[in-house]
């Protein structure tokens, strides 16, 4: 006997919600980016350039092509007990003028750090890098560490980017500028106004003590922060940023923190999937409603 329905066809959304492009020190540029994530079965794709959201109409237009969908997104640099953190902002309205204000002081604040680590680089002889950061920043409004970076290997002071930060740019370092980015408390504000979603980003690449580690998802929990990112690797699955996360009621996110394709690089679409039993943040995403 024949049946009449055929069966269900296995529905398998491929996410992938951290992902940066020329806008700010990604190398592709958005459409590139999103033909690329497309390509490799990505279905549902976050842009997050730092502190600039100027590439999302880009990628919206090149996701509306490729047919998949486009969160529009932003990752804050956020300051939290005197470290850098970041927080991304997902499914955000980018002309909100609270988090167009705020992301364009940030900017301000990268381009007098801009000055200032070329300043720090040409007194220990490392000249013409503020030329040469800015070359490679190109059309990006966000300046930072990742250009000069770049510079750096390019000039050969260092063999790779991870050389020019342990070298040059890293805390303490000749090229480093305590940045002044804004409170995490301000930065959450900002994507709340834009009505978006507050996703703390990689919880593991701080460094934190275990107790450090509690008291900054505290903080995110009095902020107001909505979910915990949980990295491209597989062991966070079970890890203890997982229980901390369910403990304080947030969702999670993932996402591979895309830059550029390599070697050794997760690639688009490499994340992390989202144990079951705690809600995944994209579930709460206006396009998914
Ligand atoms: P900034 O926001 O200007 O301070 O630059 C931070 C960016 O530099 C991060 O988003 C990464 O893309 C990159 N970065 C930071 N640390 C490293 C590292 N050790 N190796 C390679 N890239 C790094
Ligand atoms: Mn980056
Ligand atoms: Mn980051
Ligand atoms: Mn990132």
């Amino acid at each position: 006997m024949m049946h009449a329905h055929s069966p269900p066809v296995a529905h398998s959304l491929s996410i992938d919600l951290h992902t940066h492009s020329t806008y700010s020190d990604g190398v592709l540029t958005p459409a590139g980016l999103v033909r690329r994530a497309a390509s490799r079965g990505v279905s549902l794709l976050a842009l997050t350039d730092h502190d600039e959201t100027g590439g999302l109409a880009e990628a919206a237009q090149a996701a509306s092509e490729a047919g998949i969908l486009l969160v529009a997104g932003v990752e804050i640099s956020a300051a939290w007990n005197g470290q850098t953190v970041h927080i991304i902002g997902l499914d955000i309205d980018a002309n909100a003028p609270q988090l167009t204000d705020g992301l364009a002081s940030i900017r301000r604040s990268r381009g007098e750090r801009t000055a200032r680590i070329a300043a720090q680089l040409d007194a220990v002889g490392v000249t013409g890098s503020l030329a040469g950061a800015t070359r490679h920043a190109g059309s990006s409004a966000a300046i930072g560490r990742s250009h000069f970076a770049r510079f750096l290997v390019e000039h050969k002071h260092v063999r790779n980017t991870s050389d020019a930060f342990s070298r040059y740019l890293g805390a303490g370092r000749s090229g480093y500028v305590p940045p002044s980015w804004p409170e995490l408390a301000r930065a959450i504000d900002w994507i709340h106004c834009a009505g978006g979603q507050a996703v703390l980003a990689h919880p593991d690449r701080y460094r934190l003590a275990p107790r450090v580690m509690h008291s900054l998802f505290q903080a995110f929990a009095q902020s107001g922060g909505d979910a915990i990112e949980i990295g491209s690797d597989g062991r966070f699955k079970s890890s203890a940023q997982v229980r901390l996360a369910r403990q304080f009621g947030f969702a999670l996110s993932s996402g591979s923190d895309f830059h550029a394709p390599g070697k050794n690089v997760t690639d688009l679409g490499n994340v992390t999937d989202i144990p079951a039993g705690v809600p995944a943040v994209w579930q709460r995403l206006r396009a998914m409603r």
